[in-house]
């Protein structure tokens, strides 16, 4: 990697993809910071601020918060002295016009941006994020379809017996998360590919053989 231009690396993926996942494995390798908005609001969400209570009843719905939030939020992160050498973006952009404001904010501190997105079926995505369950204890992450603990009801990891279900993790929710993906952020991927900006990588594999893919990808533009 040439460590002289700082990176921008925009993970764009819908949910349950893993591009979550994947982004934490690169930060660690890249040694740049993985900012994820859905983090973040969560984060603000659970607070008292002013716009909490507004960005927890969008988030409980799957619905998109304004991007003036965003706007605010994303500029606040970018411009951390930890950013300085690059960073990893974990659901954001999510339309065309957040794509756009990226761009700009990303003119001035003249990065060089990368955009991967992570492709899997819907029928497989509605499993994964359905089925997709925490303990509360560690935060080793399980799945009812795909990885259940060896012993039903106890963590693999830590021995506890204490799950969690993300609250926005239900079927209707979901399905509402993957029109808001398909009407929204499908666009903002023809946007980079018309820039030739765009790596795709298939996500409906292990999530090793996925990240070997992405690093093979990024060698050999990085
Ligand atoms: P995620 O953790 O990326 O799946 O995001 C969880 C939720 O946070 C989404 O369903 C949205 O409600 C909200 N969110 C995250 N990122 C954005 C974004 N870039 N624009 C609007 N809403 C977002």
């Amino acid at each position: 990697m040439d460590s002289s231009v700082p990176v921008a690396i925009v993970m764009i993926g819908p949910p349950g993809s893993g591009k979550g996942t994947q982004s934490s494995k690169l930060s660690a390798f890249l040694g740049i910071p993985k900012i994820s908005t859905g983090d973040i609001l969560r984060q603000v969400a659970s607070g008292s601020s002013r716009n909490s209570e507004e960005i927890r009843a969008i988030m409980e719905t799957g619905g998109l918060v304004p991007d003036s939030i965003l706007a605010d939020l994303v500029t606040s992160r970018l411009s951390e002295p930890d950013c300085k050498k690059g960073f990893i973006l974990d659901g954001y952009p999510r339309n065309i016009d957040q794509a756009i404001f990226l761009e700009s904010l990303l003119q001035v501190k003249n990065y060089k941006l990368l955009v991967v997105e992570i492709a899997v079926p819907e029928d497989v995505l509605l499993k994964r994020v359905t089925g997709r369950f925490s303990c509360r204890v560690c935060g080793a992450i399980y799945n009812k379809y795909f990885l259940r603990p060896r012993n039903e009801k106890i963590c693999d990891q830590c021995g506890s017996a204490d799950f969690a279900y993300r609250s926005d993790d239900n079927e209707l929710v979901v399905r509402e998360r993957l029109r808001e993906y398909t009407l929204q952020t499908l666009p903002v991927l023809d946007y980079y590919k018309a820039k030739h900006l765009l790596v795709s990588v298939d996500g409906n594999r292990s999530l090793d053989e996925v990240y070997d893919e992405l690093t093979c990808h990024l060698s050999k533009v990085l």
